[in-house]
Order: C-alpha cells, then sequence, then structure tokens
C-alpha cells in the first residue's frame, strides 16, 4: 500500500514529458519505513508543478542548481507539493495539503484557469485525496490538518468546492494553524498577494474548525511540535514529530528540497534571507547532530533526508523514500 505512493511518486515526476530527466537519478535510493511514536510516517504526494528554478534557488547561480534540479525550456523546475500523513490506530494526522483543486470555483474564470496553467500543475498523476486513498483513508477519516502556512501550495487543498460553496476538505477534522501567518494571510503585503487567498482559509474559519497556535507549541498533539520561522514568511510553522529518540522535522519553505540544505541556498521568494539563514543554522544544527529526518516538501527526487555538518554549513549525507 505504501509502496504504492512511492511509486505513484516517481510516476507522477515522470509523466511530465517536458522536463529533462535528472542527472542525478534517485531512483535506487533506499525505501525507509519509518514510525515515531507509534505514528506511521507515510509520504502524501499530491501532485507535480512547476516554479521558475531561479526563483526557486535566489541568488545561486543556474550553472549550480541546474545540477540537481534541472529546467524545462520556461526555466521552471519540478515541484512535488508533499504532504505528510501520520497515521495510527484511531487518530489520522494530516500535514499541509498541496495545491489543491477546484482553482475556477476559489478564484473565478479568469484567474482559475490561468492558474493550473502558470503553475504547470500535472492532474493526471497523484492526488491528495487518491494518494490518502492508497492508504486506505477517505476526507472524514482524517481527524487533524496541521497546515505549515497559508501560501496555496501548502493549504490549498485543505478546502474544496462542494455545492457550489467552498468548505473543509475533511469534514471532522480540526485544523492547526499558526495565529500570525493568518493575519498575514488576511492581510497579504504586495509581494505575497499572489501566494494568499483567502478562499484557503475563510472556510476554515467560516466552518469554526481552526485552531490556532500563538507561536513554538510543543506537543500541541502528542509527540508533534512546532517551531516557527520568520525568514520565508511571517510564521510559518515546522513540525516536529519525536519520540524522545526518533524525530523526523517537516521543513515546509524553511528546506523546501534537498538543495536547500545549505545555509545559503535560498528561494527569491524568502521575505527576509539573513533571518532565515539564522534559523537555518539554529534549527539544522541538532538535526545534523542528532540524525533528525529532514522531510522536504517540494522534492522531486527524494522525500527525505539525513544531514551531516560540513565546516560551517551542512550537506545531504544520505537521501530516502519513506515507505
Ligand atoms: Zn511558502
Amino acid at each position: 500500500m505504501s509502496l504504492n505512493s512511492d511509486k505513484n511518486e516517481k510516476k507522477g515526476a515522470a509523466e511530465n514529458s517536458k522536463q529533462p530527466a535528472n542527472p542525478n537519478s534517485t531512483q535506487n535510493l533506499e525505501v525507509k519505513n519509518l514510525k515515531i511514536n507509534s505514528y506511521e510516517v507515510c509520504p502524501v504526494p499530491t501532485g507535480i508543478f512547476g516554479l521558475d528554478g531561479g526563483a526557486m534557488f535566489g541568488t545561486v547561480p543556474k550553472i549550480l542548481w541546474e545540477k540537481t534540479n534541472p529546467a524545462d525550456e520556461k526555466n521552471r523546475i519540478q515541484m512535488e507539493a508533499r504532504a505528510l500523513l501520520l497515521k495510527k490506530p484511531g487518530c489520522n494526522i494530516l500535514i499541509d495539503t498541496g495545491n489543491g483543486t477546484d482553482f475556477v470555483a476559489k478564484f473565478g474564470d479568469k484567474l482559475g484557469n490561468k492558474f493550473k496553467d502558470m503553475y504547470n500543475i500535472n492532474d493526471s498523476g497523484p492526488s491528495l485525496l487518491k494518494s490518502l486513498q492508497a492508504f486506505g483513508l477517505n476526507p472524514e477519516d482524517i481527524d487533524h490538518v496541521v497546515l505549515t502556512h497559508f501560501h496555496f501550495d501548502h493549504a490549498g487543498g485543505g478546502t474544496t468546492e462542494k455545492n457550489g460553496k467552498l468548505v473543509p476538505t475533511f469534514p471532522k477534522a480540526k485544523y492547526w494553524a499558526q495565529r500570525g501567518n493568518l493575519e498575514t494571510a488576511k492581510n497579504p503585503n504586495l509581494r505575497e498577494r499572489a501566494s494568499y487567498y483567502p478562499a484557503n482559509f475563510q472556510p476554515l474559519l467560516d466552518a469554526g474548525v481552526l485552531t490556532l497556535l500563538d507561536g513554538d507549541c510543543e506537543n500541541f498533539l502528542p509527540g508533534i511540535s512546532a517551531l516557527t520561522s520568520n525568514g520565508h514568511t511571517y510564521q510559518q510553522q515546522m513540525i516536529k514529530v519525536s519520540d524522545g529518540t526518533q524525530t523526523l522535522l517537516y521543513c515546509g519553505d524553511v528546506v523546501p528540497t534537498s538543495s536547500h540544505v545549505k545555509t545559503a541556498w535560498l528561494m527569491g521568494y524568502d521575505l527576509q534571507p539573513l533571518v532565515l539563514m539564522e534559523e537555518k543554522q539554529k534549527i539544522l544544527t541538532p538535526a545534523a547532530d542528532q540524525a533528525w529526518y529532514l522531510f522536504f516538501e517540494h522534492d522531486p527526487y527524494c522525500d527525505s533526508a539525513l544531514i551531516e555538518r560540513s565546516g560551517h554549513d551542512f550537506a545531504v549525507q544520505k537521501r530516502f523514500w519513506l515507505s
């Protein structure tokens, strides 16, 4: 069942025929089964999309980033929108939800139609609901949805159109987000206006399903903690899953792909690059020293990695597919 999702993910990446093959093929990565605090750790691919490679790597020259993230003819690189399911009997927790669907219902005809094209959203492969189904789960089986932040590629799948109305996709779930990030989403600055849409949070507020956290929060769910960051956007939360022996960090957009493990490899989208570099140093130091698994939301070529120190910086030690 879980291997299915792994295969789906690779299939999704391969299906984008306009994309050149990855020169550092990761098809033969070790497939690892991870269980932390009695949660099965299950990657949930929600679909491949494309973003401008230059925007994804900021000041890093293309000659460096294209070695690991080749671009298509429009300079877009492949991106996964990978959610994470933490699954144990009687409790299913979903972290982030991908781009979602229903763009016309959410954004109207003009932007809705343009949206899918602009981000090269490939809906012929895996989707959030199809991937959950591979684990035997329907939307009503999800108990908690944790959103790292309300950017559309993270929160888009959390709401959906039903009978002409936008509603929470997971009808029985309690949703979790940061209060500071919701305030930013409601009043986005000019640079982030194209990333925050009321359709991705207002239906949650209307339904009264959203619980707001104020900053870092230990064990807001059993074994699950929030670590906030302001470098990419205001009050994003990374999600740490730990039982004291094994730890996994869902990095969100703090470390979107394994290529971004290096401190200075930032996205052009990041609002405060220097703040983000400090935050990365702070979080990647224990991650390297204590062998945390980093989980990458946007890397199409692996879903997780162990890292190590490399001088004053960090490097990937080993990449994995989780099963
Ligand atoms: Zn973001």
